[in-house]
C-alpha cells in the first residue's frame, strides 16, 4: 500500500478562518479512493516562504527518505511552496526524487522520475512563487493601456460583445478582443429604438417589453441571472454614450481605486479619464438619445408644490408652545394656534409665532457649516472605511465553495467506483451554505454599491458643503435641513422696523444633542424694505457639539449624502 504525505496550509493568516484547510482535507478521501493511504500533515498558521521553518514540511521530507510514505500530496502546488525563487520547490523535488516518490495534486499525480513530469512540477512552483500582485498589476496597466485607444468593457453593454479575432498566422501576437456590436441583437436594437420614441414612461416601456419581449439578453446580476427588463436597465441606454458613439470611462467617478490611481494618472499626477469617439459602434445619434433622455427625465420629482420654497417646514417649533410651525400662504411660517390660541390638538398657545420664511432661511444657513463640521468629519471618516474595502468574509468562502464545489463535483463524475461517503456529506453541506451565502453576497454587494455612491457625495460634503446646499432646489434643502436639526426655536424682539431674530436652540440630529444658544448673534433687516439680514455681533456659543464622539449610522450619512446628490 502507498501512504501519501499530505500537507495542509493556509497559505497567508489572513485566509478566512480555516476553510482552505477544509478544502484541503478534501483530498484525503479522494487521495483514498485513488487506492493510498493518507498521512496528514498539518501546518496551518505557517508561512510557505521559508522551507527551513517548517518544522512538519520538513518532517514529512525526513518520513519520505525513511521510507514511511512513499510520496506527498497537496491541494495544489501553491500550497506545497510560496518561495519566490522556486528554490523550495526545488529542495521538495530532489527530495522526492531522491526516494522514488510520488506527488499527488488535486488535479494530477507527478512520477518526478520522469523528466516530463519534473519539468512541470518545476514550472508548477516557479508560477507559485510569483507574487499575484505581479499578476494582478499586468492586468489593469494593460487594461488600462488598452482603454486610452479602444472602448474596454469587462461585460459588454446590450448590444454589443466582445470580438474574438485570431492574430494572423505566424504572429506570435495572443487573440486579439474587440468591442463590436452584436449582430444578434440588431432587431432588439431597433424596436428598442422604437419604443424608446413610443412610450410614455420608462416604466410603461419595461412593461411592455416583459410581456411583448424581446427579453432582456440574459444578464448576470448581483440577484443571479435575470432577462428581466427594468426602468433602471433602460436608463443605463440612455446614459451610456457608447450607444451614440462614445466611450467614456472614469469620467463620472469621483472616488477612484488604488488601481485606478496606479495605472490612470497623468505625470503630473492629474487623474486620466478616458473617452474615444466610436461612431462605428452607435446604434443611435446624440439628438435622439438626447430627446429621450429629456423626455423620460423631466416630471421626475414635481410631486412637491413649489411655488413657495418653506424649507424649513416640519423643522422649527412655535417658541412659545413648542407646537411645529407650518407654511402659512407665501410669506409666513406660523404657529397652528394662530388667530385662535389655539392649535392642532387643540394645544393652547399664549403667544403664536410667526415668521417669514427669509428670516428662519437667513439664520438657519448660519448655523448649517457648524452641523456640516460634523457631518463631514464623519464623511472622511466613512470615505476611508469605503476606500479600505475588501471582499468580505462571506464573499471570499462564496467564491471558494463554488470552486470546491465544482471540483468535488468533477472527481464524482470522473470516478469509477462509488464516491465515498464522506466525500458526498461534504458536498451536500457545501451546498447548503452555498445557497446561503449567496444570499448575504447579494446583500453584501448591493450595499457596497450603495456605500460607493456615497463616498462620492461625501467628496462633494467634505470640500465644499455651503456651495452644495446653495445650488440646491429648496426641496432638497428641507431635506438636509431635516436631516440636520430638529425643534429649531427663534426667538423675536422688538416689533415693527426695530424687528430683529436669532437662533435660541434646536436639536441636533447628527450628536443628538440639545443646543441652546444663549448668546447667538441677533439679526436685523438691512433695510425696512429688504429682506437681507445683518447679524450683529454674538458667538453662537451655547453646548457645543465638536469634541464629543458620535457613533453615527452610515444610513444617516448616507441620506444626507443622498439629499446633497439632489
Ligand atoms: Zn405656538
Amino acid at each position: 500500500m502507498v501512504t501519501i504525505g499530505l500537507t495542509i496550509r493556509n497559505s497567508t493568516v489572513r485566509q478566512v478562518g480555516n476553510f482552505r484547510a477544509e478544502a484541503q482535507l478534501d483530498m484525503g478521501p479522494l487521495l483514498e479512493a485513488r487506492g493510498y493511504t493518507v498521512r496528514i500533515y498539518d501546518e496551518q498558521g505557517t508561512s510557505g516562504k521559508d522551507l527551513s521553518k517548517r518544522k512538519v514540511a520538513l518532517q514529512m521530507l525526513e518520513d519520505l527518505r525513511q521510507g514511511d510514505i512513499q510520496g506527498i500530496g497537496a491541494y495544489d502546488v501553491k500550497r506545497l511552496t510560496r518561495d519566490e525563487f522556486g528554490i523550495d520547490g526545488g529542495t521538495i523535488a530532489r527530495r522526492i526524487v531522491e526516494a522514488g516518490g510520488l506527488f499527488v495534486t488535486k488535479d494530477r499525480e507527478y512520477d518526478l522520475r520522469n523528466e516530463d513530469d519534473l519539468l512541470q512540477f518545476q514550472f508548477q512552483c516557479f508560477i507559485a512563487g510569483i507574487d499575484w500582485r505581479n499578476v494582478r498589476n499586468t492586468f489593469w496597466s494593460g487594461l488600462f493601456k488598452k482603454m486610452e485607444n479602444e472602448p474596454v468593457y469587462m461585460r459588454p453593454p446590450i448590444g454589443y460583445m466582445t470580438e474574438k479575432i485570431d492574430p494572423p498566422a505566424g504572429s506570435t501576437r495572443r487573440v486579439i478582443k474587440r468591442v463590436a456590436k452584436n449582430p444578434e441583437q440588431a432587431g432588439l436594437m431597433a424596436e428598442l429604438e422604437r419604443l424608446f420614441d413610443e412610450s410614455e414612461s420608462l416604466s410603461a416601456m419595461a412593461r411592455y417589453l416583459n410581456t411583448h419581449g424581446p427579453a432582456r439578453p440574459a444578464f448576470r446580476g448581483r440577484g443571479g441571472t435575470t432577462s428581466h427588463w427594468s426602468v433602471q436597465s433602460l436608463r443605463y441606454l440612455l446614459k451610456n454614450g457608447i450607444y451614440s458613439g462614445t466611450f467614456t470611462f472614469g469620467e463620472r467617478l469621483k472616488k477612484r481605486s488604488t488601481v485606478w490611481h496606479k495605472f490612470a494618472t497623468d505625470a503630473d499626477g492629474k487623474p486620466k479619464d478616458f473617452r474615444q469617439h466610436v461612431p462605428e459602434l452607435a446604434y443611435w445619434t446624440s439628438a435622439q438619445v438626447r430627446r429621450w433622455r429629456l423626455k423620460f427625465e423631466t416630471g421626475k420629482t414635481r410631486t412637491m408644490d413649489t411655488r413657495y420654497p418653506h424649507p424649513l417646514s416640519g423643522v422649527i417649533e412655535c417658541i412659545s408652545c413648542g407646537q411645529a410651525m407650518v407654511a402659512r400662504g407665501p410669506k409666513h411660517y406660523a404657529c397652528s394656534a394662530l388667530g385662535t390660541l389655539r392649535g392642532r390638538k387643540s394645544v393652547h398657545c399664549a403667544h403664536p409665532q410667526s415668521i417669514s420664511p427669509n428670516v428662519a432661511s437667513a439664520l438657519m444657513r448660519q448655523e448649517l457649516p457648524r452641523a456640516m463640521y460634523d457631518a463631514r468629519r464623519m464623511a472622511a471618516e466613512f470615505r476611508k472605511q469605503q476606500q479600505a474595502y475588501v471582499a468580505s468574509p462571506a464573499a471570499q468562502r462564496l467564491a471558494f465553495l463554488e470552486e470546491r464545489v465544482q471540483y468535488i463535483n468533477d472527481q464524482l463524475l470522473s470516478m469509477q467506483q462509488l464516491p465515498p461517503k464522506s466525500l458526498v456529506v461534504r458536498l451536500a453541506e457545501a451546498e447548503a451554505e452555498l445557497v446561503q451565502l449567496r444570499d448575504q453576497v447579494t446583500e453584501e454587494t448591493i450595499a457596497a454599491k450603495d456605500d460607493a455612491l456615497l463616498a462620492d457625495m461625501c467628496e462633494v460634503l467634505a470640500e465644499r458643503p455651503m456651495q452644495a446646499f446653495d445650488a440646491l432646489p429648496w426641496e432638497a434643502q428641507q431635506r438636509i435641513y431635516k436631516l440636520l436639526f430638529a425643534a429649531v426655536r427663534i426667538e423675536t424682539e422688538g416689533a415693527g422696523f426695530n424687528r430683529r431674530w436669532r437662533l435660541a436652540q434646536y436639536r441636533a440630529l447628527i450628536g443628538g444633542e440639545v443646543r441652546v444658544l444663549n448668546d447667538a448673534p441677533w439679526a436685523r433687516r438691512a433695510h425696512p424694505h429688504l429682506q437681507d439680514l445683518v447679524f450683529e455681533i454674538g458667538t453662537n456659543s451655547g453646548k457645543t457639539m465638536s469634541g464629543t464622539r458620535y457613533i453615527v449610522p452610515a444610513t444617516q450619512l448616507r441620506e444626507l449624502a443622498a439629499a446633497f446628490g439632489g
